[in-house]
């Protein structure tokens, strides 16, 4: 599948030096990053290509979430520079395409909550599914970053067979060899109905236990970050610390008496206070 090269209206923006060849057969993804500056003027605008070239870490797609701007570096079918390499592995180039986009924005202040996203993001979007990227995050929705002390909650969940073999939309925070928190917890839903669509595939309880079986398979995972794992996929009900502590005992009963993982998160769900509209949760009840 063939798709769009360059976006319509995307201002033309001189890269350091073209992008990467790409001979991955991966499925088509998408990767989110944020820059870590205050959105919304022209100044921050010319600032943000200034550090990427400086860094020669440009994407393929630079957007500004208040003023719909929208920039392309390099065609959409070449490998970016946003991403360190996983060993190996050139991360950059994982994928029949690999299409970065730098938003500019914090990821301790999740764009999706005070966005205007217009025509711009939507041929962002509509130019990634021409290469056949699905509505999906096959790592789970991006963790929320905590800035001080810089953290993702919980711990960014980095499996090389999830990225190595599955395609859709990843944050920076999920890709191996790599240790930025970026985008921050940005809504996945309000991502896709800017866009104008409704998600077909949502995080289920299923899809999460195949994840964290994954991640244990690669020898990765320590019991805590499994248990923060798990309870991070229903953390749209986690309201204080108490609560949260609350629930990371529930998750240690439960498998300390030989539960299994869909049922120590049964037993966490059920003292937490659930956002009814939150369509994730939703699907997580149904699925
Ligand atoms: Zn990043």
């Amino acid at each position: 599948m063939a798709g769009t090269i360059w976006i319509p209206g995307a201002e033309r923006i001189a890269p350091s030096s073209p992008g990467g060849t790409i001979t991955s057969k991966a499925p088509p993804r998408v990767v989110w990053h944020t820059t870590e500056a205050d959105p919304g003027t022209s100044s921050v605008w010319s600032a943000m290509i200034r550090v990427l070239k400086n860094k020669s870490a440009e994407p393929q797609v630079l957007y500004d979430p208040l003023t719909d701007r929208l920039g392309q570096f390099m065609p959409l079918n070449v490998g970016g520079r946003a991403l360190r390499n996983d060993g190996a592995t050139m991360t950059n180039r994982v994928g029949r395409v690999c299409i970065q986009i730098e938003v500019i924005g914090r990821s301790a202040k999740p764009f999706t909550g005070y966005w205007r996203p217009g025509k711009n993001f939507r041929a962002f979007m509509a130019a990634a599914r021409s290469w056949g990227i699905k509505d999906v995050w096959p790592a789970g929705p991006p963790p929320r970053f905590i800035a001080s002390p810089p953290h993702n909650v919980p711990e960014s969940p980095r499996s090389r067979t999830i990225w190595l073999n599955r395609g859709g939309h990843y944050g920076h925070s999920h890709i191996p060899g790599n240790d930025h928190g970026d985008p921050g917890g940005i809504s996945t839903t309000a991502l896709f109905a800017a866009s104008g669509t409704t998600p077909k595939e949502l995080f289920t309880v299923g899809q999460y236990e195949n994840l964290m079986q994954q991640i244990k398979n690669e020898g990765a995972a320590t019991r805590q970050e499994v248990r923060r794992q798990a309870i991070w996929s229903l953390r749209y009900g986690l309201q204080t610390e108490e609560e949260r502590a609350r629930a990371d005992r529930a998750f240690d009963d439960a498998i300390d008496a030989g539960k299994t993982l869909a049922e120590a998160m049964a037993d966490v769900s059920q003292i937490m206070q659930p956002i009814a509209q939150d369509l994730e949760y939703r699907a997580r009840q149904n699925g």
